[in-house]
Order: C-alpha cells, then structure tokens, then sequence
C-alpha cells in the first residue's frame, strides 16, 4: 500500500478535544490495517446505505450541495428534500442568481439557515471565477466563500475521487476505538494521532468508497453513546470492541429564552416571515405577539436582540421608520 509522506492530502474538520480515562491505552496500534481494510470495505459493498446523492460518478454541485445539507441535516429529510432542492436549483448557475427570500424558502426544514446563504454565496464565486464549474483542486476549492475543511475534503474524495483524508467527528470517533484501546464513550484521541491513523489507514484509490463506508459503521454501529459492538463488522479487529462504557457529555449551555435556545427561536422567526406573501412585512410587536401570546418582560429587549443578529447575519431586513421586518430578498 503506498504511504504518501506529505500531509498535502490532508484536510480535517475543527477537531475536539482529546479526552482520555483511567485504563485507556492511546498507542496505536496498525498492524491490522490491512485485516480492517477487507472488513470495512467487504461489509460496503453489500450494505452499504442507499442515498440519492450516492451514486457512482456524482456531479461535485450535488456533492457539494448534500454535504452542507448533511451539516447537521438528519439523512432522511435530505432525502427528502434534496430532490426538491435540485429540480428548483439544477446547477451553480441557478443557485446564483437566487435572492435570500427565495433561498431561505426553499431551505425551509433544513435549519441553519445561514447555510443556505452560504452555498448561494460559494456558488457566485463558483460562477464568478470558474465558470460555474466546480475546481478540483484543494487550494481553489479553500478559496471558496463557506467551504471549511471537512467540505473541501469531502468533495475532493466523493466527488473527484482524489486520495484526500476525511476526517469528520464520525470518522475520528471510528478511528480512535478501531486503532486505539478506550475504555469510555467520550474518549477520543489526540489530533495529532488521528491524523496519522487518518492518512495511514485509508486504501489508495478508494478514498471515496473507504470514508464513506467508515461512516455508514460510526453512523449505524459504532454511535457516540451505544456501540453496538455485537453486531458491528469490525469488531474482530476492533481494540476497543465490547470495552466502552457509557459516559455523558458535561452539558454546554447555550443562550436560551424561556427555556428554548435561541437557535430554536430564531427558526421560529425565519419560519413566521418565510410564511409571508412576497409583497408584505410584520412589525416587531406583530411578531412578538406571535411568538409569545402571554408576554414577559424580558420578551421585548430579547427580541430586539435576536431580530438584530438575523439582520447581521443578513437573514432579514428591518425597516424601523414603519415597524417592517422581512426576510431579505
Ligand atoms: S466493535 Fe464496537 S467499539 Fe469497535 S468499532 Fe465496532 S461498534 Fe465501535
């Protein structure tokens, strides 16, 4: 198996924290590389997970369209939508010339929005200065606006079949207690490790088929809380198999009103106004009322807050001469 010594076909999502307990043993282990590469790609080829964006020679648009969708999209509502997505906007032409209101309202169900203002940005910079054609080269592909290094990554292998590492929380997850010998669900290994595990492991030329088998085992098997060790097609060669007990995560609190996060609100919000008809708007306190039909005192500053941040985040426009606020078209 060739073993590239550059790093240049390396490209990694914003990495965790490595955590490690009593017990655990961090030393990698790579002598069954070989033994684990037949499993994991012996078990793709027969029950490998059937998705519309899977197919053998995918166009890089619906590549690169599914993997921002899959940013913290459940699989089975892209399943559902991206169809819908792709007969609405066919290319990066035609999700360049779309405004926010339109865009917004076609990723109705998605969440997140600012992701759909994101992909309508990198494809006016797609049609801008490729031609509408996505580049397959890792350095043009960074130079795109929202395109982070997981995406990069992703589309270099799933979409041009390049040997590239893609290294996701998933695939972190797989590796650290495929090649490592943990003792808890939270641990994971260090960066650095992961990374040398990452670019040793993956079988050159099948990149693409590799890490998305790797995903479909973390996804259905070996999940962040409970691996399913017993039924799991690695578990022979797995250093950690049957091992792991089940830790929770410390709680990570995030801004929150009335006991709903703020993201969660300001869906809400994006959904009220994307149920406008084109030509009208709503006042703030319209929209207050609507949210809230028993008003608080905190209600009313919270909400200039959050209508602010939707209007930085160029989500909405707020005319405040006539209380008028509306997605941004
Ligand atoms: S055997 Fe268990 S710990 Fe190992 S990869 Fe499979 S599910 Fe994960």
């Amino acid at each position: 198996m060739k073993r590239p010594d550059d790093t240049s076909h390396i490209e990694t999502s914003g990495a965790p924290k490595a955590r490690r307990s009593a017990g655990t043993n961090l030393s990698v282990d790579l002598t069954a590389v070989e033994r684990v590469q037949a499993m994991v790609l012996g078990w793709y080829a027969v029950h490998a997970r059937r998705f519309v964006w899977r197919v053998p020679n995918p166009d890089p648009y619906v590549v690169l369209v599914s993997e921002t969708m899959l940013q913290q999209t459940q699989t089975a509502r892209i399943q559902e939508k991206l169809p819908l997505f792709l007969r609405q906007y066919p290319d990066f032409s035609s999700l360049a010339a779309t405004d926010n209101a339109t865009i917004i309202r076609a990723w109705q169900g998605m969440g997140y929005n600012n992701r759909a203002l994101r992909l309508r940005d990198c494809a006016r910079a797609v049609v801008e200065r490729f031609g509408g054609l996505l580049p397959d080269t890792a350095n043009d592909l960074r130079s795109l606006p929202g395109l982070g290094p997981y995406t990069v990554s992703a589309v270099l292998s799933f979409a041009f079949h390049r040997d590239v590492v893609v290294l996701d929380v998933n695939t972190r997850r797989l590796y650290s207690r495929l090649f490592g010998q943990l003792t808890t669900t939270l641990e994971v290994m260090p960066e650095s490790q992961l990374l040398h595990v990452a670019s040793e492991v993956y079988p050159r030329g099948r990149s693409s088929e590799w890490h998305q088998a790797c995903m479909d085992i973390a996804a259905q098997y070996c999940t962040a809380r409970s691996p399913r060790c017993l039924f799991c097609p690695v578990t022979k060669a797995c250093r950690s198999a049957f091992r792991l007990a089940e830790a929770v995560p410390p709680r990570v609190s995030e801004p929150s009103h009335r006991g709903k996060p703020n993201r969660i609100w300001r869906g809400r919000i994006v959904e009220l106004l994307r149920g406008l008809p084109s030509d009208q708007t709503m006042g703030l306190t319209e929209l207050r009322t609507r949210l809230f039909p028993t008003e608080e005192e905190t209600d009313g500053p919270w909400l200039e807050h959050i209508v602010a941040a939707l209007e930085r985040d160029g989500l909405i426009d707020r005319d405040q001469a006539v209380d008028s606020i509306q997605l941004r078209s």
